[in-house]
């Protein structure tokens, strides 16, 4: 697998608040090339799924219900260092820790309802990308 491929998320809140436009132009202008990407809603076995390696926190079943509350438009984006570029274009966990500039400064709602998702390493991107999109979703 190319370690140039990330995997994102707009999660539910960015969605509901109109900013699906607005986080796609950041993305394209900090120079990721778009190769697959859905519109859809998760279920909540996807959600839990997802998010299994945080089963064990105290925030995994309002993250997962907060999930599955709207649509999400889901990714898969390519660039030199995708994985750790989109680390900073989308900011810390926390958007009262973001830069300012980063996506989540921007549009992030809180903590959990952070605007959102970006892999955080090579063989997650890979892992996730896999579980949204089948290989003839995948552009190139
Ligand atoms: N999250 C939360 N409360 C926390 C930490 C995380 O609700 O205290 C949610 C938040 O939506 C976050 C997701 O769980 O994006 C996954 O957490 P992680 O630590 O992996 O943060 P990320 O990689 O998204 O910055
Ligand atoms: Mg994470």
């Amino acid at each position: 697998m190319a370690t140039n491929r990330t995997f994102t998320m707009i999660k539910p809140d960015a969605v509901e608040s109109g900013n699906i436009g607005n986080i796609l132009q950041m993305i394209t202008d900090a120079g990721f090339d778009i190769k697959a990407m859905k519109f859809t809603q998760l279920t909540e076995e996807q959600a839990k799924k997802f998010y299994e390696v945080h089963k064990e926190r105290p925030f995994y079943q309002e993250l997962v219900d907060y999930m599955i509350s709207g649509p999400i438009v889901a990714a898969i984006l390519e660039k030199d260092n995708a994985v750790a570029d989109f680390r900073s274009l989308i900011g810390a966990t926390d958007p009262t820790e973001a830069e300012e500039g980063t996506i989540r400064k921007k549009y992030a709602e809180s903590k959990a309802k952070n605007a959102v998702h970006g892999s955080d390493s090579d063989e997650n991107a890979k892992i996730e990308g896999d579980f949204h999109f089948s290989s003839d979703e995948v552009i190139g």
